[in-house]
């Protein structure tokens, strides 16, 4: 496949050995047509911005394929979180003290607990979800000593329209100082530069189903 000899490619160059980076195919808005072919290809790990999406979709192909890995990437209501935990493997989009809550209550109830990654609003734009970076340490220690959670990584969307190279090594710096080991970050058009910047995880839609 294609997206996997350039990720390949660009961690030889770059860094880590290429299986440390972790291809999450984002599927949003493909239906199965578009998406079984990816699964009958061994690809396992896929990402979804939208619980209800996910809901509709998933469970179908978990009855026929083993070892899907569904990660959330879009942002999380409160009262999704029930379905959420249910639905999903991996949430990267924990981006406030109230959903640390909500997420971790409902952790306690079922037993299942899924890896947490922290949302950072890296390029600190209003309209944009995640912790600011100035408090993003403290939040990671926040929901690990407070609320139980297990933190893995951070997470970013880097501005449009400029270099996001500085935003990834931003998040990279963040991540040393909070003592995790996962980065998510880079997109169809970046995800070369995120891998350069230290990505365990890049999120790629469109370079592999095509325009949305
Ligand atoms: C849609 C989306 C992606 C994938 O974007 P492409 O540019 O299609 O690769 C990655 N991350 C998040 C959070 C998204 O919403």
């Amino acid at each position: 496949m294609a997206i996997r000899s350039r990720i390949a490619r660009a961690s030889d160059r770059f860094g880590p050995p290429p299986d440390t980076v972790t291809l999450v195919a984002v599927s949003k808005t493909f239906g199965a047509a578009a998406i079984v072919p990816f699964l009958e290809a061994g690809q396992r790990v896929f990402g979804e911005n939208r619980v209800q999406e996910a809901g509709d979709k998933w469970p179908a192909f978990r009855d026929s394929y083993d070892g899907i890995e569904l990660h959330l990437i879009g942002p999380l209501q409160s009262n999704k979180v029930k379905e959420a935990v249910a639905l999903f493997d991996v949430i990267e989009t924990l981006d406030r003290e109230k959903l640390a809550v909500a997420l971790a209550q409902e952790f306690g109830k079922t037993g299942r607990k899924l890896a947490v990654f922290v949302q950072v609003n890296i390029g600190e734009e209003p309209q944009k979800a995640g912790i600011a970076p100035a408090e993003a340490v403290a939040f990671v220690t926040r929901c690990r000593e407070v609320h139980g959670l297990e933190i893995v990584g951070l997470m970013c969307i880097p501005p449009d329209g400029v270099p996001a190279g500085p935003y990834f090594a931003s998040l990279a710096m963040l991540g040393r100082a909070a003592g995790v080991g996962k980065l998510s970050m880079g997109m169809s058009g970046d995800f070369e530069t995120g891998i350069a910047m230290g990505a365990t995880h890049v999120r790629v839609g469109s370079a592999l189903f095509g325009a949305r």
